[in-house]
């Protein structure tokens, strides 16, 4: 009991959250983009590794992310993530939809077939656009919609979403998207085509009988996004039946509470840490509204932004909880009389004189281990994508098994357990996108 109260004693502070307890946390990564070719090995068209998707999954699986919603983002990806479906029954499931930077196809200038793909031509269009802002020089109004191409576009993608939801066993497809406008990135797709894509695209959504819940993206767009929104489903969005979340969230507070006084949910990933004003924030969103997502292979959490020092945080009293649980488990088994005191620091405590040799190696040892081990430790081995090897991680792509950081910053933000984090963000998604039986 007294190793019990001082592990509590230790990670307990006003600005962090609980240390680690017995509770064994669960996640849905409800934004992965799992179809992207990086998965299977292909980097900008070309291939670097074996293809190592099982181990994506295994990995995320092994850390508790056992129900994956992977991104469809444009034609193509949407019937990939489908087949992942199925080639992953229960732990993977699938969305539909046409992302705001894929919504060229929707133009006059575009000139393939919108369920090609792209990477005969050179390879990088075959990738999923990230969501992370990336501001380049914007395509100018002008490059306008091509009406017979964009209905056949919308009857294809009705067709899909209905032989998805009638042929499937178990029910794999379980939201209508990715797609939303996004402004920060107009070079991939004119403001005109992208309001015409989503416009086309909900008017779909809000027909299907029964609907499904929504899954949006909306950056720097906020107001002709919500506009867009209430056109097709109303003022309060009251014709919408199944709600939605809009995730890989980074816009204002303000925009978020209109979107939470609306019924829409919040989809939080790496993106969502950048800077103060994100944390603030993400500081503000119920739980009853947080859904959890890596959007990976991008967005991953990094030591530049913001939310990292909360991982930092985290790490240092699981750490210290952890060598105070082992110091008093060794002087347990010695069965020396309790002398010791308490550290508030977390620091391991000093036992009685006579172990005092010992105890000092155990400092110095710690100090070792301390020089050695980064600030923020992966939990699986992480190599360079030219030195992949089976069972690792590859630098710099994303993969669901990181959702467990994005639980840890939203908790250290918060001021909440983990465990409190977890399990709303679990219930929320349970409940919109029905993804457990
Ligand atoms: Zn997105």
């Amino acid at each position: 009991m007294a190793d019990s109260n001082r592990q509590l004693a230790n990670g307990v502070s006003t600005v962090a959250p609980p240390a680690p307890t017995t509770y064994t946390p669960r996640y849905i990564d409800i934004g992965i983009n799992l179809a992207d070719p990086i998965f299977r090995g292909r980097y900008h068209g070309k291939s670097r590794h074996p293809d190592d998707l099982q181990g994506v999954v295994g990995r995320a699986v092994e850390v508790g992310c056992t129900k994956l919603i992977v991104t469809g983002s444009s034609f193509k990806s949407s019937m990939d993530a489908l087949k992942l479906a199925k080639e992953f029954p229960g732990t993977v499931f699938s969305t539909a939809g046409i992302h705001p930077c894929s919504s060229s196809i929707f133009s006059t200038s575009h000139h393939k077939h919108h369920d090609e793909s792209q990477s005969e031509d050179g390879g990088e269009p075959e990738h999923t656009p990230a969501c992370g802002p990336d501001p380049s020089q914007p395509i100018p109004d002008g490059d306008g919609v091509d009406p017979a191409r964009s209905d056949k576009i919308i009857a294809d993608l009705a067709e899909l979403i209905t032989q998805a939801r009638t042929s499937a066993v178990s029910p794999h497809l379980v939201a209508f998207g990715e797609f939303g406008l996004d402004y920060d990135r107009l070079h991939y797709c004119s403001k005109e085509v992208q309001q015409h894509s989503f416009s086309a695209q909900l008017r779909l959504a809000a027909s299907l009988s029964p609907q499904l819940p929504l899954f949006l993206h909306s950056r720097a767009a906020h107001g002709d996004f919500v506009c867009l929104l209430k056109d097709a489903f109303g003022p309060r969005l009251e014709r919408l039946e199944r709600g939605g979340v809009v995730h890989s969230f980074t816009g204002t507070a303000g925009e978020m509470r209109e979107l939470m006084d609306l019924g829409l949910y919040i989809g939080v990933n790496g993106c969502s840490f950048k800077t103060a004003e994100n944390c603030g924030v993400v500081r503000e969103i119920e739980l009853s509204r947080l859904m959890l997502e890596t959007d990976g292979p991008w967005c991953e959490v990094r030591p530049s932004h913001e939310g990292w020092k909360y991982l930092v945080e985290w790490e240092a009293k699981a750490k210290a909880a952890a060598a105070a649980a082992a110091q008093a488990a060794e002087a347990a088994a010695a069965a020396a009389p309790a002398a010791t005191t308490g550290d508030e620091d977390g620091a391991v405590e000093q036992p009685q004189k006579r172990n005092w040799k010992e105890w000092k190696r155990q400092q110095q040892q710690v100090k070792k281990n301390q020089k050695k081990e980064p600030e923020v430790p992966e939990r699986f081995k992480t190599v360079k994508k030219e030195r992949w090897e089976e069972g690792a991680m590859v630098r710099g792509r994303n993969e669901p098994c990181t959702i467990e950081r994005i639980a840890k910053i939203v908790a250290g933000i918060k001021g909440v357990s983990l465990e409190e984090v977890c399990e709303a963000a679990w219930a929320n998604t349970v409940k919109v996108f029905g993804v457990e039986p």
